[in-house]
């Protein structure tokens, strides 16, 4: 099973990430958490690319085409030959996000990023997508507090974080069978009960 996160900044993906996998590994399933972009060595090469330098440094199809490189690195080298092997793979961040941050916050449009999905990730798609919700303001208020050093997007407007969640909420909208929007408002330990839920819900029933 491929589960992914996805969100704005300061929504609690990777904490959350870390304790559904912690939980399935607990019900005994065989778990692999990972990252995008990132989760395969050529991939994070790609990461550094994409988190460091200045902000517009890569113009906005440049930008999805290297997060689609990493994803298709990703998929290749640690995604599918996990989920060959029979493991869970709980990913932090998916292709929905490329959708959201280039497609809708930096406004390239629904196309192209299908498109390239077409190409770089075929008919493959995430069993169970978690669209972890906050308002804005909110999320990044929190992803300031957290101060990881990879914050070039945190810096960016108001207006292109409610462009990303109108985003992953339409999304949700298009896909209602692939994806469960998440109230990520709540405590960790709240979230937490409320994506176990889904799971059960979506993938053990
Ligand atoms: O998930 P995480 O916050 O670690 O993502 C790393 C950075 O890449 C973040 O600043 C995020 O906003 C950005 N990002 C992006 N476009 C994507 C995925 C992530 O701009 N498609």
């Amino acid at each position: 099973r491929f589960i992914t996160f996805e969100g704005g900044e300061g929504a609690g993906k990777s904490t959350q990430v870390r304790l559904l996998a912690a939980a399935l590994a607990g019900q005994g399933r065989d778990v692999l958490a990972t990252r995008e972009p990132g989760g395969a060595t050529g991939a994070e090469e790609i990461r550094k690319l994409l988190v460091s330098g200045d902000p517009g440094r890569w113009d906005g199809v440049t930008e999805a085409l290297l997060h689609f490189a990493a994803r298709r690195d990703h998929l290749a080298r640690t995604v599918w030959p996990a989920l060959d092997a029979g493991r869970w793979v709980v990913s932090d961040r998916f292709a929905d996000s490329t959708m959201a941050y280039q497609g809708y916050g930096h406004g390239l449009g629904r196309e192209p990023i299908e498109r390239l999905y077409e190409v770089a990730v075929g008919g493959f798609a995430p069993d169970l997508t978690l669209i972890l919700d906050i308002p804005p303001e909110a999320g990044v208020t929190r992803a300031h507090a957290r101060h990881d050093g990879e914050d070039r997007y945190e810096r960016m407007d108001l207006s292109f974080h409610r462009r990303l969640r109108d985003g992953f909420l339409e999304i949700a909208g298009r896909e209602p069978q692939r994806c469960v929007v998440i109230d990520a408002s709540g405590s960790v330990d709240e979230v937490h009960a409320t994506i176990l839920k889904a799971v059960a819900d979506r993938l053990l029933a």
